[in-house]
Parts: structure tokens; C-alpha cells; sequence
């Protein structure tokens, strides 16, 4: 039996990985846009985007050059001391986005801490919570990430089991109920956190006005509303962030993935003054938070998604992507869902062989929560690679 270079490489992931992921078997080797190919010379059009951390595409070529640019110069300082590349990335986050300041980080889970600690410390110095007290409120379906106290507010069992003990000062309530986030709300309620849409919950999206009248309800209990935009923001569901089409101005927000185009991992939570401005030298901090090299991919990778009309096109080809897959005719879809560029298909059975049919053709998408198969392509997609992809997904669905 002749083994597969893909083989011999999954073998040496299984063998010497901890085992905390199942990935879809291939094993990609190059990316270029929309498009990777795997050790083997195969060809597939990505429909993951890295869960939308490659808005721009895979290898983008502005980023690319600006990184090497300054890998040539200079990659880590530390914030002891200053560099020349965070202030202009922070200066062109703020003119993007429309708030005054931002904290940079590296993972999504490392910015929604730094949301939480920002809004607890918000709690007890601004809104005048008694020590100790402040509670967030959070969703059930939720994903914010996987550290110890964001697993705390998990409603996903296998999350939290067996490492706990776990972060109080949680609260989770059923997402989209505006009665039951009403009911939750306390005088030590600092802020709620929210995803506009779940994306890793299956692409669940809330009620038409929940997000309008839960950020009503903040307002009206001096609460603040944190928006964790890390997979919806940055252009994906074709607005600047999914908040925008409720037309509510978060508090904060939580971004990361696609704020560096996949080249690095920077990710932030931005907020204005009268927040973020709260903290302290020492409050917080990251030995790469903020470096050189991930602050000039960050501004570049903005760069491309504003001057490349990614946001528009997410908008423009998500419509046309959406609409031909709602004419799918088949027996097993029961709902196409989403906004933009991220779209989910619930489907009336496992969705993972359907992801096993699809890459066969050459889509790669991957199934989220058991029957939900995502469909999010890097922003940089065409109309004709939309069809290409839909010949293949016909074939299998139909
Ligand atoms: C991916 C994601 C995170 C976590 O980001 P990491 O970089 O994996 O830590 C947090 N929130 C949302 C909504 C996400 O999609």
C-alpha cells in the first residue's frame, strides 16, 4: 500500500500533538487567496478562512511584504521599551474603528480578558460596584475562547469539565431571551459580553432588534456592552463589525483574527478613554503585546480591508453566495443562515461526511456543532469562485 506524504505528516501530528483537536484530514502546504493546496498537489478552495482570521486571503500580498519589511528591522521590544510601529497601527485601529484607544494583545482569548478586566475595573472605580462584587453577564452558545476564566462562563460542558475550579462572577443567560438578560441584570452588574452572531455555536444569529434592545438595557442600567467581534468583525458579515447592522455603538469591542490577516496573532480590545483609560502601568501586560512586527501586519492587513473594499465585497458576495445556497434543492439542508461572508447550513444530519464529500471536490469547510456546515471564505473571493464552489456543493447536497 502506497502511503501518502499526508499520511506520514498526520501520523507525526497524532503521535506527537496533544490530541485536543480533530482536524479535517489534509495537510496544507501553500495558500494564495481563496485557494490552498496540500502536500499531495491538491487543489481546494478554503471555506474556513481559519475560522475568518485570513479575511484578506491566504499569503496577502501587502502584508507579506510589509512583515518582511520589518523583519529586517526589528521584531520584539517589549513595552519596556518603545517602538516605532505601535503607535501608527494603533493611531489607524482608532481612525478605523472610531474609538480613541485600544489594548493590544495577541490571542482572542487574550483580549476578551483584557474586556473583562477593563469592565470590572469599570465596575468598581466608575459605576461604584462594592469590591469584589461586579458580575458580567454572558450567553448560553457562547465562545469567547478557551483560558480558564472565559471556559468559566461556557455553557459547553466539555469545556469546563475537569478543570475547573473555576472564575465566578458570571452569569449566563439564554441568548437572544431580552427578558431573561433583563431579569439578570443587578446594581454590581459591570457588563454584559456578547457575540453579535455565534459563530462557533453554529452560526446562530439573535432575534431581528435583540442586540438593539439589550444595548437599550445596558444603557438604561449603566452597564457596559462589550461586543466580542472577534470572528464576526473586521468586514466578515459585510459591515466594518456585526454591531453595525443593529446600528449600536458597543463599549468595547474584542478583535483578533482577521486584524492580522493569519500572518501573526494580534488581536485587542479597543474602548474609549473614559475605559480603557482606567488602567495603570503594571494593571496589565504582554511580553509580545503590542511588538513591531504584528503592529505593521495589524496596520496593513487594516489597510487592505479598507482599501481593497473587503468590507463592501463581504456584503456584495455574501448575498450572491447566500442566495444560490438557499436554492439549494436537498433533502438534508433545513436552514441556510448568516450575514456577509459567514454563512452557516443547518443540516438535518451530521454534517462532518458532507465536509468529507466536499473536500473530495475540492471545498474545504468544516461542520460546527454537529449539523451546521460554515461556509467562510476569505473576503478576496469572486463571483466565479463562488460558483465554482456551488457546482461542487450542488453535487453533493443535490
Ligand atoms: C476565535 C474566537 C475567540 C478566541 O480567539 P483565539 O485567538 O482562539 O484565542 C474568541 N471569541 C470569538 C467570538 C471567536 O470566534
Amino acid at each position: 500500500m502506497v502511503i501518502s506524504k499526508s499520511d506520514q505528516y498526520i501520523e507525526l501530528e497524532q503521535t506527537y500533538a496533544a490530541r485536543t483537536y480533530k482536524p479535517l484530514d489534509v495537510v496544507i502546504e501553500t495558500g494564495d487567496g481563496v485557494w490552498v493546496t496540500d502536500v499531495d498537489g491538491n487543489r481546494y478552495l478554503d471555506c474556513l478562512s481559519a475560522y475568518s482570521a485570513v479575511n484578506q486571503g491566504h499569503c496577502n500580498p501587502r502584508i507579506k511584504a510589509a512583515m518582511i519589511e520589518q523583519l529586517n528591522k526589528v521584531t520584539l521590544t517589549s513595552r519596556a521599551f518603545r517602538n516605532n510601529q505601535l503607535g501608527p497601527f494603533l493611531k489607524t485601529l482608532s481612525e478605523v474603528t472610531g474609538y480613541d484607544m485600544a489594548i493590544p494583545m495577541n490571542s482572542g482569548a487574550e483580549a476578551v480578558e483584557a474586556a473583562i478586566k477593563a469592565a470590572r475595573k469599570w465596575g468598581y472605580l466608575v459605576k461604584g460596584i462594592p469590591d469584589n462584587q461586579a458580575e458580567i453577564i454572558t450567553f448560553s452558545g457562547n465562545f469567547h475562547g478557551r483560558t480558564t476564566t472565559v471556559i468559566s462562563f461556557s455553557s459547553e460542558e466539555q469545556y469546563k469539565e475537569n478543570f475547573g475550579p473555576l472564575t465566578p462572577g458570571f452569569k449566563i443567560v439564554e441568548y437572544g431571551n431580552l427578558d431573561a438578560l433583563k431579569q439578570a441584570i443587578t446594581p454590581n452588574t459591570a457588563a454584559i459580553l456578547i457575540e453579535p452572531i455565534q459563530g462557533e455555536g453554529g452560526v446562530v444569529m439573535p432575534p431581528t432588534n435583540f442586540l438593539k434592545d439589550a444595548f437599550d438595557v445596558c444603557q438604561e442600567n449603566n452597564v457596559l456592552f462589550i461586543a466580542d467581534e472577534i470572528q464576526t468583525g473586521l468586514g466578515r458579515t459585510g459591515k466594518l463589525f456585526a454591531t453595525d447592522h443593529a446600528g449600536i455603538r458597543p463599549d468595547i469591542i474584542t478583535i483578533g483574527k482577521a486584524l492580522s490577516g493569519g500572518f501573526y496573532p494580534v488581536s485587542a480590545a479597543i474602548a474609549d478613554e473614559e475605559i480603557l483609560g482606567l488602567f495603570n502601568p503594571g494593571d496589565h501586560g504582554s511580553t509580545f503585546g503590542g511588538n513591531p512586527l504584528g503592529a505593521v501586519v495589524a496596520k496593513t492587513a487594516l489597510e487592505v480591508l479598507v482599501d481593497e473594499n473587503l468590507i463592501e465585497r463581504a456584503d456584495e458576495m455574501g448575498e450572491y453566495f447566500m442566495g444560490r445556497l438557499r436554492r439549494l434543492e436537498s433533502d438534508v439542508v433545513q436552514e441556510v443562515r448568516g450575514k456577509g461572508l459567514l454563512i452557516g447550513m443547518e443540516l438535518s444530519v451530521p454534517a462532518r461526511p458532507y465536509a468529507y464529500e466536499l473536500k473530495a471536490l475540492g471545498v474545504l469547510a468544516k461542520e460546527t456543532h454537529e449539523n451546521v456546515i460554515r461556509f467562510a471564505p476569505p473576503l478576496v473571493i469572486s463571483k466565479e469562485e463562488i460558483d465554482w464552489a456551488m457546482e461542487r456543493i450542488e453535487q453533493v447536497f443535490e
